[in-house]
Parts: C-alpha cells; sequence; structure tokens
C-alpha cells in the first residue's frame, strides 16, 4: 500500500508542475528520489517505486539495489544546482539561468543514462542468481521431497510448503503489507551479499523499532519527501508551491512586482524570474503593466480579477457599523462669525489659555482643535478655524467634520457679511447652530438688536420662541461661557453622535505642514474608529505610517478615538486640509491609493489648466474687456493660512478691478515663484513666510516684489489699495537686522541662548524677533536677553557675535535666522 501511495504522489507531482524541461524526465526520475531519500533517511529503502521503464516486473529490477553512493552524488549535485539556482536569482541573469538549466538537464540525462545501465547489470546479476538460487532450492526441496518420501513413503511434497521455504516468501507470495520488509532484506541481500543476511536484518529490525513503527516511518519519509521536492523544485527554478492554493488575484492597471507576488503569495524572486523567463528585466520594485501581470498569474496558476484604477480606492470602501457597536462620542464644534466679533477670544477663553495676545493682528491663523470638558462632564471637541474659508474647503473635499457651528456676534455691533455666509455656510452643511452673542460686557451691547437681525436671516432664537439656542457671553470677563458649554452639550444630546471606535480609524484633516524638525505634519480629527501609532494609512494623496500621534496638551499617546484631534506624525509628504485619512491594511494598498489620487489630480488639473488658457481665457477676455486684472502670487507657511488669503482676494475688486491669484503654495519663496510672478507682472506675497536667497537675488535683479506679512488683514488691506491703485508706499514693518545662529547653549536660569552672528543691521532688545527656520516663520516674539560678551547691551551691530535669547520659547537652533523688526501703528481703515 505504501508504495502505492509514493507512486502516486509522484506522479501527481509530475502532472502538477508546469510543462517545463525537468518535468519530462521527471516521471522516469521521481521515483529515484524518492527511494533515495527514504533510504537516507531510514537508511532501509523502499522497493515498491518501481520505474515502469525498467525491464522486468520482477524485484530483480528494483531500483532499491543500487548502491548508496549514487544518492549522495546526487545530492550533492542538486546542493549544488540549488547554489547555482540562488546565485542565478542574485543577478538575475536569464542567459545563465537557461545554462544552468541545460547543465542541469544534461546531468540529469547522464545520471539517468547511468542508472539505467546500472539497472541493466543489476537486473541481470539478479536474475542470475535467482536463477542459481531457484535451482538450488529446487533441488533441495526434490532432495527433501525424495528423502520424506522414501521415509514415510506416503507424504508427497505439498505446493504449500515451498513458500514456506527460505527467501521464497519474498518473490511471489509477498502480500501489500510485507513487500517493504521483504525489499529491504532482498536488497540488502543483493548488495551487501547473501552470507550476511541475518545480520542486517536484525539491523533494520531496531531501526523500525526506534523510528516508532511502520506508520511513524511513513510520516518522516511524505515530509523528507516533501523537502527534497521543495529543494529540487528550488533547485530546477521550478514552482516552490506544491500544494497550490489558487488565489484571485485583484490586479489594477499598474502593478508593482512585489505586490503582484504578494497578493499571488508567491516568493518575489520566483515572480522576478518568471518575468524573466518572459524577457523582462525588472527588479521587485519597478511597476509591470497589467496585461503582463495577468501573464504571470496565470503561470502561476490563479485567478485574475481585473480592477480598475478606481476600484483600488475600494480597500477604504465604508464599512457600515453594526448599531450595537456604536458609542456615544463628543461632538466637534466650530466656531464662526464676522470678523473680530471675538471668535479666537471665545475659543481662547473656552481653553482658558489667552494665545490672543501672543497672535500677531488678532486674526486667527493656524488650524488646531482642542478639547475641553463641561461641567456637567461633557467632552467637546473644538476646531480654531480661520473662519469660513477652512470650513468650506473642507467641505468641498468631503471632510465634514462639524456637528455643532458655534456663530459668534458681536452684542454691540450687528449681523455682519460675514455673519450671514456662517449662516448659510451652516445651512447649506445642515449643521446646527448655537448663537454666541459676544462682548456682553461692552456698554453698547443690544442682544435684543442682534436676536431681531438674525431673525431677518431666519435664525429664529429661542428667545424669539425659535428653535436655536442663544446665549449672551463674554470672552473678557467669562460671562455665560459655562451656560454656552452647556447649550453646546445639550445641542449633542439631541444629535446622538454615535461611531463605532473598534474599526479602522478615518479621520479628517485640519491642518497640515511640513515641519522643519519632525517632516509633514498633519493635525487630524478622528472621526470614526481608533487611530494608533504604528497604523499605515493613506491621506489625501500622501500616506504614511503612524510615527507618533501627539494630542491638544502636546503629549504623545497611543492612540486616538472618534472625535479627539491628534498631530500625526510619519507621513510620506503634506495632504492638505480637508483631506481625508483612512487607515489600511497593508502599506502597499496605501501607496496605490495614494498614487492613484495624486494621478487623478494631476489629470484634472492638466485638463482644466488647458481649458483656462485656450477657452476659457478668452472667454474671459472678452467679457472683461474693462476689467483690469491685478495678479498676484501668496506663499504662506501653512495650508490653512494660504487659503484663507486666497479667498479673501476673490473678494477683492469691484466693476473695474479684480485680484487674481495666480498661484498659491505653502513655504519660503522660490525662484520658480520669482520667475512666475516676473511673468504676469505680479507682486509676491509673503505670509511668515522668506525668500530664499537664490529667490531674493532674482527678485532683485528682475525686479519682482516680494512683501512680507503676518496679519492677514495687513495683506488684504494692502491688495485692496493696490487694486484700487492707492497702494501708499507706507511700510507697517521695518526689517532692522538679521542674525544668524551659530550655536545654542544652555544656561541655567535662562534656559537656552543662542549664540549668534548679526550679519545686517541691527539687533535691538526692544525690538520685535522673529525665528526662521527654512524661511518660514516659525515663532515670533520678544527678546529675554542680548548680551555682548556677558554684558546686557541694547544693541548690537552688523559683524558682531551676540548672545540672544526669547522670552517663552525654547526651540532654537543652529542655522536659525533670526529676524528683527519694528512695527510702526497704522490706523486701519476697512471699507
Ligand atoms: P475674531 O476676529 O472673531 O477672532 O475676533 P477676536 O477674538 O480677534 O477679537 C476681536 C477684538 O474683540 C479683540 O480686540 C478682542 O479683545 C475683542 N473682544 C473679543 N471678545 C470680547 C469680549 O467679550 N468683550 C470685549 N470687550 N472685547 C472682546
Ligand atoms: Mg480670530
Amino acid at each position: 500500500m505504501s508504495d502505492n501511495d509514493g507512486k502516486k504522489t509522484l506522479g501527481l507531482r509530475g502532472g502538477n508542475r508546469p510543462g517545463n524541461v525537468k518535468q519530462s524526465f521527471s516521471h522516469g526520475r521521481t521515483k529515484n528520489v524518492v527511494v533515495e531519500t527514504k533510504r537516507k533517511r531510514v537508511v532501509v529503502p523502499k522497493p515498491g517505486a518501481a520505474k515502469p521503464g525498467a525491464a522486468s516486473g520482477k524485484i530483480a529490477g528494483d531500483p532499491s539495489r543500487r548502491p548508496a553512493g549514487i544518492s549522495d552524488a546526487e545530492m550533492e549535485r542538486r546542493m549544488k544546482a540549488l547554489q547555482a539556482a540562488k546565485a542565478r536569482e542574485a543577478e538575475e541573469a536569464a542567459k545563465r539561468e537557461a545554462e544552468e538549466k541545460k547543465r542541469a538537464e544534461a546531468r540529469e540525462r547522464r545520471r539517468q543514462e547511468a542508472e539505467a545501465k546500472e539497472r541493466e547489470q543489476r537486473e541481470a546479476e539478479e536474475k542470475a542468481r535467482k536463477k542459481a538460487e531457484d535451482e538450488e532450492r529446487k533441488k533441495k526441496e526434490v532432495e527433501e521431497a525424495a528423502k520424506r518420501a522414501a521415509a514415510e513413503a506416503a507424504a508427497p511434497a505439498p505446493a504449500a510448503a515451498a513458500p514456506q521455504g527460505r527467501g521464497a516468501p519474498n518473490h511471489k507470495a509477498a502480500p501489500a503489507p510485507t513487500p517493504r520488509k521483504a525489499d529491504r532484506e532482498r536488497e540488502q541481500r543483493n548488495t551487501r551479499g547473501k552470507g550476511r543476511d541475518d545480520g542486517r536484518r536484525s539491523g533494520k529490525l531496531t531501526l523500525g523499532q526506534a523510528t516508532g513503527g511502520e506508520g511513524n516511518r511513513h510520516r518522516s519519509m511524505a515530509a523528507m519527501k516533501r523537502k527534497q521536492e521543495r529543494a529540487r523544485q528550488k533547485a530546477m527554478g521550478g514552482t516552490v508551491e506544491r500544494e497550490k492554493v489558487v488565489r484571485d488575484v485583484q490586479l489594477p492597471e499598474a502593478i508593482l512586482v512585489s505586490e503582484l507576488a504578494n497578493r499571488m503569495a508567491e516568493r518575489v524572486g520566483e515572480v522576478v524570474k518568471a518575468l524573466m523567463n518572459m524577457g523582462m528585466m525588472v527588479t521587485q520594485n519597478q511597476t509591470i503593466d497589467a496585461d503582463t501581470a495577468e501573464l504571470i498569474i496565470e503561470e502561476f496558476g490563479h485567478k485574475v480579477v481585473r480592477v480598475s484604477d478606481a476600484d483600488v480606492e475600494d480597500v477604504i470602501a465604508e464599512v457600515e457599523d453594526k448599531e450595537e457597536d456604536l458609542k456615544p462620542r463628543p461632538p466637534v464644534i466650530t466656531i464662526m462669525g464676522h470678523v473680530d466679533h471675538g471668535k479666537t477670544s471665545l475659543l481662547d477663553a473656552i481653553r482658558d489659555a489667552r494665545v490672543v495676545a501672543g497672535e500677531a493682528g488678532g486674526i486667527t491663523q493656524h488650524i488646531g482643535a482642542y478639547q475641553v470638558k463641561t461641567e456637567g462632564g461633557a467632552v467637546l471637541s473644538f476646531l480654531d478655524t480661520p473662519g469660513h474659508a477652512a470650513f468650506t474647503s473642507m467641505r468641498s473635499r468631503g471632510a465634514q467634520v462639524t456637528d455643532i457651528v458655534v456663530l459668534v456676534v458681536a452684542a454691540d455691533d450687528s449681523v455682519m457679511p460675514q455673519t450671514i455666509e456662517a449662516i448659510n455656510h451652516a445651512k447649506a452643511a445642515g449643521v446646527p447652530m448655537i448663537v454666541a452673542i459676544n462682548k456682553m460686557d461692552r456698554p453698547a451691547a443690544d442682544p435684543q438688536k442682534v436676536r431681531a437681525e438674525l431673525l431677518q436671516h431666519e435664525v429664529i432664537v429661542e428667545a424669539m420662541s425659535g428653535d436655536v439656542q442663544d446665549v449672551e457671553v463674554s470672552a473678557h470677563t467669562g460671562q455665560g461661557l459655562d451656560e454656552l458649554l452647556e447649550a453646546i452639550a445639550l445641542q449633542a444630546e439631541i444629535l446622538e453622535l454615535k461611531a463605532n471606535p473598534d474599526r479602522a480609524a478615518q479621520g479628517a484633516v485640519i491642518e497640515a505642514q511640513l515641519d522643519v524638525g519632525r517632516g509633514p505634519v498633519a493635525t487630524v480629527l478622528v472621526q470614526t474608529g481608533t487611530l494608533k501609532q504604528g497604523d499605515i494609512f493613506v491621506v489625501g494623496e500622501q500616506y504614511g505610517k503612524v510615527r507618533a500621534l501627539i494630542n491638544d496638551k502636546g503629549d504623545r499617546v497611543k492612540e486616538a478615538g472618534p472625535s479627539v484631534p491628534v498631530e500625526v506624525l510619519g507621513l510620506n509628504g503634506t495632504p492638505e486640509a480637508g483631506d481625508v485619512l483612512n487607515v489600511t491594511e497593508t502599506e502597499a494598498q496605501a501607496r496605490e491609493i495614494a498614487a492613484y489620487r495624486e494621478q487623478a489630480a494631476k489629470d484634472k488639473r492638466a485638463a482644466a489648466g488647458a481649458a483656462t488658457t485656450l477657452e476659457q481665457l478668452m472667454q474671459k477676455a472678452k467679457e472683461d474687456e474693462n476689467v483690469a486684472e491685478l495678479p498676484i502670487l501668496v506663499k504662506a507657511d501653512v495650508q490653512g493660512s494660504a487659503e484663507a488669503i486666497v479667498q479673501a482676494m476673490e473678494k477683492i475688486g469691484n466693476g473695474e478691478v479684480r485680484v487674481r491669484v495666480l498661484h498659491h503654495g505653502v513655504g519660503a519663496i522660490t525662484e520658480s515663484d520669482v520667475g512666475l510672478a516676473e511673468a504676469s507682472g505680479a507682486p509676491i506675497m509673503g505670509f511668515n513666510v522668506r525668500a530664499n536667497a537664490s529667490a531674493r537675488n532674482s527678485a532683485n535683479q528682475k525686479g519682482v516684489e516680494i512683501r512680507y506679512y503676518s496679519v492677514i488683514y495687513d495683506l488684504v488691506d494692502d491688495v485692496k489699495a493696490a487694486a484700487s491703485g492707492l497702494l501708499s508706499a507706507e511700510i507697517r514693518e521695518k526689517f532692522i537686522g538679521y542674525a544668524e545662529i551659530k550655536e545654542v547653549f544652555k544656561v541655567t536660569g535662562i534656559g537656552k541662548v543662542a549664540g549668534c552672528l548679526v550679519t545686517e543691521g541691527v539687533a535691538r532688545r526692544s525690538a520685535g524677533v522673529r525665528l526662521l527656520r527654512d524661511n518660514v516663520v516659525i515663532h515670533e516674539g520678544t527678546l529675554k536677553t542680548l548680551k555682548r560678551f556677558k554684558d546686557e547691551v541694547a544693541e548690537v551691530i552688523s559683524g558682531q557675535e551676540c548672545g540672544m535669547a526669547f522670552e517663552n520659547y525654547d526651540d532654537i537652533r543652529p542655522a536659525d535666522v533670526i529676524e528683527i523688526f519694528e512695527r510702526e501703528e497704522i490706523t486701519r481703515t476697512l471699507d
């Protein structure tokens, strides 16, 4: 039986392998392989794996009679082949592979020939031997029978007696379960000589016992066979997988070789080799087209499932959460309202931190987010956005993060254009509103007037028997703040906000920037699931692996659940505000989705660009024959600022003139910005960024104007003035000096002190200072000390060294630049 089993496996294996060269002789040879294996492992070889090619069905043709030496030699050869194959793999040289194959083939042929010869010889010997044996036995029997007959007169030699004779059962009557033994005996006899039969047999028995009986031995033999088969196939360059699992392989229009291998669950090396066999020299990190990949998939015996490019996004398809998995989550609140009505003040009052004082110009410039806990114990997540720009641009990107809008209206002012805008945004988004009537501490406060005005815009507050909650507050005195928070908590309760925290996270980017020290950083508001350190994700056109999570308090956290804002580190690039973050299973998926989106965006831009240049521009020019255009370039420190500025710019203009933002971006002003500006006769507006050295030179040469701002209002004002041809030459900020940080010292009692060289102008202790890193403003403040040698001084002039330390700021590094400026107070006139 076991013999048959062995045979079957061999047959199958042969049949399974693709029709390559090795296969042709594998039928004839495999059995030999198996026999050798057994012999090697168990010492006693297996008989029944009889070759079909071997002439006689008699035991004489048994291959197990081959001397053991051949097996070793063959193994050696195979090891060599294996090594050669490995080397080939490393070199990925198809030629060599082919040669090697040929060599292996030749070797194989030679070996088989030798074996066949040997077999024949052996068979002949065996025949001769058996003949002699038979004759001898017959003779004996005859003699015996004669003797017996002679002695007892009546007893004929029964035919059945013959099998009982020594050696006879081995030949003919061997029943299925015993041929192993018989063969082993035979083999021992045949190979080592007849005379030592007994000793051999006892050795065999001992071994059988040692290996735990027949059954166990079978298994180990099978394992050995498999192992050898694997090694052989590897050496021969065939597929390693024997018991093949046929997989459905998702195939996009282009795929990385390594990812293809991954999806087939095949070795990358094998896939690369298969590609080489097809004449394609690729590495695992190269992308191949779907048609090629399809051939490979078929060659490996898997099923191709073609997917279109857009389908790559399917892996992040919405998973419907079960009702029982949903848990309550905190509401996400955006504060909106007209400029100067107190949004920032209110947010800060709520956070109980006074950021307002340090924020230039009083316009919220950086999008952030934080969580607070009400007295009632409810947790609320606040988005600190620059007004409506972020709200809309986020919505336009499909990220609706806000659950509740708090509409701030100053009690001493009235409903203003941006108030109406905010109302419209909230309505369009279907987000409930709560009205905060601010500045109640002001003597001119008239909340009733505000309510009446809101009524005109279809916002009916509770006090007017409507259903919009309204709260009178003062960001300055703190009046009504708790009431406001409770109103929000109540609204949230009504909304019954829920999310499933136990799934792959999805979130929205609130703000993203390129941090010099930490790389791309995104502030993400988790919307569903839990974002964990180590998670792989795609976000907009970027992807990454969460290297660290930092919460609103600046602490590192391991994970962030629904409605929790966190800074995410570990991106490969900077996403944009409003981009959606999705956790994926594999990096390949994330990369593929990001690549797809990037390409799609490129295509879209190209299409849009073409339309603009060719038709739209002409069309516009015709329409706007009498309208002058003021082109500008905007560079800002963060995406949120850039977008806020662009939105503000688009609103500027009257019947005669309009502002056109040619380009906007994040980061230092570069030479290419200057080139574009020159071509279009546009000024460059830098918001909290500076031009790098080459851009500065180029701008000087080409006469391109670069203006720096740290207050959005100032920028908007200037552009307005320019648009009406009224731009005065007045300068709001005067840069009086620059210093470069050479070294950073730690001084007890003071903290970090920068050892600087004043490179331009003067450093003045009373002046304002900015810290520039890679031409981006990363801090603005005042100096704590200005030292020349050990003395505190008021001024240090260009070319001298000095020590400087910032008030309340410590993150200074060598090669940072300190900009020293003075500000002139200019009364602003708003239109
Ligand atoms: P935003 O433009 O809406 O962010 O408004 P800000 O928060 O920058 O505030 C604009 C101005 O209003 C600042 O000068 C604040 O000090 C002032 N302000 C804000 N809230 C209050 C308040 O409750 N009472 C008073 N008296 N002044 C306030
Ligand atoms: Mg503000």
